[in-house]
């Protein structure tokens, strides 16, 4: 579902170039979940931005669906990022003065044509799918860390994606916590066949994947 063909990423400030991604092949299948490790700075971050459409390569395709990026619109663009994506992030990246109810529907104001009926409807199913059906006029700052990481998993699932893209997802959790949300992706996964891919420093979790990729220095070794 998503391929990348030959990128690179350079980075370009004023004195310094950095190459974060070298010549980098890789091809999601749909129905995946593949982790990503390597040590800090070797791109894994870079390689999920350019999967999710948030950043350009320097060179190389990107291509969704057998269909190159650069032949989309930019509407058409901005529907698959938010259609078909759902982005987890280490930090969490809620909005601390609104409820979770409200956080989890916030990606779905940017969808035409859902009504403020089917955005509820959307973010309960998927608040009852991570197990917070009981949190929903709590705000982050009254959740455990396992559970904010809950409600911004919720919040991607809200959107119906395709495919999540995780950022270390249980960076920031202990590891009873950290276990709880690696069962959440694995029964997303199981049960609703969702696409995932995901960076961890954990060697335990990248294992329970179905495929682990290992980069170093903006390439794939492994
Ligand atoms: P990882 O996620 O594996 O830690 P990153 O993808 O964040 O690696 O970074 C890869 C390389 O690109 C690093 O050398 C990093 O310093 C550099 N880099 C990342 N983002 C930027 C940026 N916005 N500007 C300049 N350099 C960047
Ligand atoms: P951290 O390791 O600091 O917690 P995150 O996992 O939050 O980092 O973010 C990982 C990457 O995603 C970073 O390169 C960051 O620039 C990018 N990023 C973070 N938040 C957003 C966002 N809301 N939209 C787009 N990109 C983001």
């Amino acid at each position: 579902m998503i391929r990348l063909i030959d990128i690179e990423k350079v980075y370009q400030t004023d004195t310094i170039e950095t190459v974060a991604l070298n010549r980098v092949n890789l091809t999601i299948n749909r129905g995946e979940f593949v982790s990503v490790m390597g040590p800090s700075g070797c791109g894994k971050s870079t390689l999920l931005s350019l999967m999710g459409l948030l950043d350009e390569p320097s060179g190389g395709t990107i291509e969704i669906d057998g269909r190159a990026v650069t032949s989309y619109s930019d509407k058409e663009l901005a529907r698959v990022r938010n259609q078909k994506i759902g982005f987890i992030f280490q930090s969490f990246h809620l909005i601390n003065d609104l409820s979770v109810l409200d956080n989890v529907e916030l990606p779905l104001l940017y969808r035409a044509g859902t009504s403020g009926k089917e955005r509820r409807q959307l973010a309960l199913a998927a608040l009852e799918k991570v197990g917070l059906s009981a949190r929903t006029k709590h705000f982050p700052s009254q959740l455990s860390g396992g559970q904010r990481q809950r409600v911004a998993i919720a919040r991607a699932l809200a959107g119906t994606p395709e495919i999540i893209l995780a950022d270390e997802p249980t960076g920031n959790l202990d590891s009873v916590m950290g276990e709880e949300i690696m069962d959440l992706l694995l029964g997303l996964h199981r049960h609703e066949g969702t696409t995932i891919v995901m960076v961890t420093h954990d060697e335990n979790m990248a294992h329970k994947t179905e495929r682990l990729i290992r980069f170093f220095d903006g390439s794939q070794v492994s």
